[in-house]
């Protein structure tokens, strides 16, 4: 992890871009309410993608894994990310639901949401966020099966017009016992109701 004058003097750094990119726009970055945004836009940007700086997942994992006797399937749903298209570099945001098969071992609720964290917060597509999330939780529970859905919006789409503005897109990725329809199906139907 970096100390805090590395981190202040990336961030300086980040903000000496940011201005370049403003005037750059067409604005005057000496008008009074640009005079910190570049600042904070670093400072905005450097936070959340901090999932390149702390914890790995499997670090995160380890410090809350208990054991469980129930074979049935555990559900965490509509843990709440905000990411970033690498792309573009525009906001993509929504819900990821986890669900797995114990094999012995459980993990703690709120480790799963730091795990998300890891992987959203940092230059992302959806399609990796979803399977990087799913093989974390495959390797630090040794499940018999994970399988994580992902609902998100994509301002790179919408703000360019790409897509419609309610429109979600979905992504999904599974392990083991989830290779089985019926237990995706059961998946899905337990995590559709209310
Ligand atoms: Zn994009």
């Amino acid at each position: 992890m970096n100390n805090i004058k590395d981190t202040n003097e990336t961030v300086e750094k980040i903000a000496a871009h940011f201005e370049e990119i403003i005037k750059l726009l067409g604005e005057d970055t000496q008008r009074e309410g640009l005079l910190k945004t570049p600042i904070r836009a670093a400072k905005a940007l450097y936070k959340s993608t901090k999932g390149y700086r702390g914890e790995d997942a499997l670090t995160i994992a380890q410090k809350a894994i208990f054991e469980h006797a129930g074979s049935n399937m555990i559900i965490v749903k509509d843990i709440e990310f905000y990411s970033f298209c690498e792309h573009h570099i525009l906001p993509f945001f929504g819900r990821v639901s986890i669900g797995y098969i114990p094999n012995g071992k459980m993990i703690g609720l709120s480790k799963l949401a730091r795990i998300v964290n890891v992987f959203a917060q940092r230059l992302q597509v959806q399609e990796r966020l979803t399977a990087e999330v799913c093989q974390a939780v495959a390797k630090s529970l040794d499940a018999k099966g994970v399988i994580v859905a992902c609902n998100a919006q994509h301002l790179c789409m919408k703000m360019r017009g790409v897509e419609k503005p309610h429109s979600l897109t979905t992504t999904s990725d599974f392990t083991g016992a989830f290779n089985r329809p019926e237990t995706r199906e059961e998946f899905m139907n337990l995590i559709r109701r209310g």
